[in-house]
């Protein structure tokens, strides 16, 4: 038996966003003047409340195991915001916090597929939904979607991916990459389908308190009394709380499948941090206002970063309805060259920019979508508008031919 990694493992892609995330970290740590576009994160401070509960567990000696779930304090907090936020009604025991939202979804995957299960997942998509479902012997199956439907695909795109092995549909409304929000109206098609072929809804609604534009979150969890025993709920604070570091995330759904996750969880991972559970349920219980604040900047910074691009020849994208990226469409300027360097994919006009301009973006190759690149607005306006001002030169300096 020779030694060296295992198949499985050798087969995992890394993630893309938090390693260009990383080499932007390093440069600036290098002391280069880097513009990160790549992270979604949110560039605020943990509020100052959640930070004195973090403090006040410590004082009280929250220090040891916690149920491999999740306190009851937690997860009775969840279920309050639940009910307060979506309208929906959860007990303790449809309830697993993990850690972080990513943490919930990759074990969520672990507990429902079976070698060859099929998972919908709408394109452009977040980084490590494919990843997932493939390190749990499932197998992905994009919808694609495009800039003319605001990226949700259609009705028969949907419906085509449907076969008789889909397990589940990946939800994300808001979504990244996109910040597209589904409608109503294609909530309810969705929800129609998974009932009559029989499959889950996981709906990661980390990005739940970002929409603009007046509109509102709606929980396809509930849409109908049925919806909510077909749909696995992910989310957590990292997004809405600037919370990204204290990972803490959970999963709402039928019993049956939270207690499969705990068997998991409880032989992988115990629970979730004892000190960042406690913050977290101050996150969800208390004042709000923190999360209103940073939506309405997100709303800002959207419309600089938006009106910034349209305004450089070659370059277009979306006005995004949530979330905190936009899609930048890179289509137009394609096989021009920079440097003598031919620029003909998002990989490659990523490196080059990143490389002359010290602008982190994230290429849309990660996201199964080429022509695009990422650009995420959780900076400052001063920021934002640095940073496009030097994608514009970028752009502008780039030639027909090799010269
Ligand atoms: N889902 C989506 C769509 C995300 O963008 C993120 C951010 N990394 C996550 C889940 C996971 O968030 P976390 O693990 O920080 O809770
Ligand atoms: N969700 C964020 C992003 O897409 C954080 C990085 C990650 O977890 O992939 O950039």
């Amino acid at each position: 038996m020779a030694t060296g990694v295992s198949k499985r493992a050798g087969q995992i892609a890394p993630s893309m966003t938090l390693k260009i995330d990383a080499k932007a970290k390093e440069m600036k740590q290098n002391g280069l003047d880097v513009i990160g576009f790549g992270a979604g994160e949110p560039d605020f401070d943990t509020p100052a409340s959640i930070c004195d509960a973090a403090r006040e567990a410590l004082l009280k000696g929250m220090t040891r195991y916690t149920p491999v779930s999740g306190t009851l304090h937690l997860r009775e907090a969840i279920c309050k915001k639940l009910s307060r936020d979506n309208g929906l009604d959860y007990k303790p025991g449809e309830i697993i916090v993990s850690n972080g939202a990513k943490h919930s979804l990759s074990i969520l995957f672990q507990c429902i597929l079976n070698d060859g299960d099929e998972v919908i997942i709408p394109t452009p998509c977040w980084v490590s939904y494919p990843e997932m479902v493939r390190m749990a012997g499932g197998v992905p199956v994009y919808a694609a979607s495009g800039e003319a439907d605001n990226f949700v695909p259609t009705a028969a795109s949907i419906q085509s991916a449907v076969t008789a092995r889909t397990k589940a549909f990946m939800l994300t409304s808001p979504s990244n990459p996109c910040g597209s929000v589904w409608t109503r109206d294609q909530l309810a098609f969705l929800l129609e389908l998974a009932e009559k072929n029989d499959f889950y809804i996981v709906s990661d609604e980390i990005y739940e308190n970002f929409l603009y534009d007046g509109l509102k979150h709606q929980s396809i969890a509930s849409l109908t009394p049925g919806a909510k025993h077909r749909t696995l709920l992910v989310n957590g604070v990292s997004k809405s709380y600037a919370m990204t570091g204290w990972r803490i995330g959970y999963v709402a759904g039928p019993a049956d499948v939270i207690k499969a996750m705990d068997n998991y969880q409880s032989q992988s991972a115990s629970n979730a941090n004892s000190i960042a559970q406690y913050a977290a349920a101050e996150a969800l219980l208390g004042c709000q206002d923190s999360v209103e604040g940073m939506r309405d900047a997100f709303e800002k910074r959207r419309n600089t970063m938006v009106q910034m691009i349209l305004e450089i020849p070659g370059l277009s994208c979306q006005k995004p309805d949530g979330a905190f990226y936009v899609m930048l469409n890179i289509k137009g300027i394609l096989g021009r060259y920079y440097g003598g360097k031919k620029i003909d994919t998002s990989m490659a006009f990523a490196d080059a920019l990143l490389e002359n301009k010290h602008v982190a973006v994230v290429p849309g190759i990660a996201f199964e979508a080429e022509g695009y690149c990422r650009l995420s607005y959780a900076i400052s306006e001063r920021t934002i508008q640095e940073g496009l001002t030097r994608i514009a030169a970028f752009v502008s300096a780039m030639t027909q031919k090799a010269e």
